[in-house]
């Protein structure tokens, strides 16, 4: 290991420490290793394949910039695969700004002049088709984007805009329409952009005076793609100029796609109703959340595109927990091939619990007085309803007297509230109770070993 790969390591360490959580700072650096730095590449060696994407997807801009601040010279990252004998191995690397593990593709450069390069679409590959999973929820919106990437401009959806909630696959489907419309040679020219980018490039047009120029570029563009314009709202500059360039290309039977995390009517005053009109005379379509079976094909349909098999159990688990966003449930899933390949334990349940609970996906559910009840009845041999019973035997005494001590200490119930839920008993039975535990817990070590055996048992059930 080269000592200034260490050095600026470290230090970009340092940089990218307090911007980061600590845990996603365990999770997704400290397995990190800095291996050379040659030819202004920084070669780091990394678990798995999936560190690379998650690193690209989440920390790209972070680790850039603390590496500018480091260096002063440009410098791109490479990774290469620690295999599992501890050794590295060659034909894993990937490079930040691109999802691949072809050691044969050229290193991209840094996004900053990546997004510079206006006449590379800027698509990943990643989101095409083939790799969308249809469900209920995007059945149609799917049918529609592959219908506009066969024909774009001829059918009657130009332009097309798919609205939807974040996360649900807005901008995969809209790169989806890119990338098969000009691997099967439908387009010649296409532009994807960000609203948001739009407008930058428009305003710099404007201060250089090179409007003309940048309304011109748009000239020879066969699909113009343009993402989240709902970044267009009180813009109103930015509009007309997009108003402008949308005619021109719409007469010309060009097709142009749209994504927006709102429908249009929600348009209203905020984008100029001449342009919110255009939009509603091709087609608007939205993305729903998707459904259980579609959730769980996707966490299958991913975690096989990553060469591991996910139990159904395992996905259901996932899924169940996260509902409405899908790059959360990728997230998750990363998190969790993650975890596991770095820790070296199969993908279950336990493992799949703790993520989710690192996640703050998984919220133990509040402990009740019949949770309590039934772990203290299991343990002592008797039925649960023997505890709200009005029997005073005293093999029925002792567990609901137990009972009761352990529902006052562990949860926020009165003692009136506990009372009525042990047969109707009134407070002073129940502060009698919990009094009596008490002082056996200071005398009996017995007693101090059965009700930390109980507390575990009950921590169980909140799990
Ligand atoms: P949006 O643009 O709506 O916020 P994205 O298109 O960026 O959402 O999707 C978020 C992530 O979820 C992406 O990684 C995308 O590939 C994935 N994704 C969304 N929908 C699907 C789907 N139906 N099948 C497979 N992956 C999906
Ligand atoms: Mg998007």
């Amino acid at each position: 290991m080269s000592r200034s790969s260490d050095r600026i390591w470290e230090k970009v360490l340092t940089i990218i420490k307090p911007q980061i959580s600590e845990q996603s700072f365990t999770t997704w650096f400290d397995p990190l290793r800095p291996l050379e730095i040659e030819n202004k590449t920084l070669t780091l060696e990394i678990p798995n394949k999936f560190f690379s994407e998650w690193i690209d997807e989440h920390y790209h801009d972070i680790i850039y910039d603390a590496l500018e601040d480091v260096v002063d010279s440009d410098v791109r990252i490479k990774y290469y695969i620690r295999s599992s004998n501890g050794q590295s191995k060659g034909n894993g690397n990937g490079n930040i700004g691109i999802k691949t593990d072809s050691a044969e593709r050229p290193i991209l450069p840094k996004p900053k002049e990546y997004f510079m390069q206006k006449e590379q679409p800027l698509l990943n590959r990643q989101y095409s088709f083939e790799t969308f999973v249809e469900g209920p929820s995007n059945q149609f919106a799917h049918a529609v984007a592959y219908a506009v990437a066969e024909k774009p401009g001829k059918t009657n959806f130009n332009p097309l805009l798919i609205w939807g909630g974040v996360g649900l696959g807005k901008t995969h489907l809209a790169q989806a329409i890119g990338l098969f419309a000009l691997q099967n040679k439908r387009v010649k020219q296409l532009s994807y952009t960000w609203a948001k980018q739009f407008m930058v490039d428009f305003i710099n047009s404007v201060r250089n005076n090179k409007r003309e120029e940048f309304t011109n570029k748009f000239d020879k563009v066969d699909l113009l793609i343009v993402d989240d314009i709902e970044f267009f709202i009180n813009k109103t500059e930015t509009q007309a100029e997009f108003f402008h360039i949308f005619n021109m290309l719409h007469q010309q039977g060009k097709q142009i796609v749209l994504t927006s995390d709102r429908p249009p009517r929600e348009f209203a005053g905020a984008i100029q109703e001449r342009l919110t009109s255009r939009f509603q005379n091709g087609l608007v379509v939205d993305i729903k959340p998707p459904d259980l079976e579609t959730r769980v094909a996707i966490l299958q349909q991913k975690a096989s595109d990553a060469g591991v098999e996910l139990d159904a159990e395992v996905a259901l688990m996932i899924a169940n927990h996260i509902t409405r966003n899908i790059r959360e449930l990728q997230g998750a899933l990363n998190h969790v091939l993650a975890y596991s390949s770095v820790m070296k334990t199969d993908i279950d349940c336990i493992l799949v619990k703790r993520v989710l609970k690192d996640l703050k996906y998984y919220e133990s559910k509040p402990l009740s007085i019949e949770d309590i009840q039934r772990v203290v009845a299991n343990h002592f041999g008797i039925n649960d309803n023997m505890l709200r019973d009005k029997t005073r035997k005293r093999e029925i005494v002792y567990p609901r007297q137990v009972a009761m001590f352990l529902v006052k200490e562990l949860t926020n119930h009165s003692l009136k509230a506990i009372g009525l839920h042990f047969g109707g008993r009134d407070h002073s039975t129940v502060l009698h109770a919990i009094k009596s535990v008490e002082l056996m817990l200071e005398n009996n070590e017995d007693t101090r070993e059965m009700l930390s055996t109980l507390k575990q048992s009950v921590s169980y059930i909140r799990e």
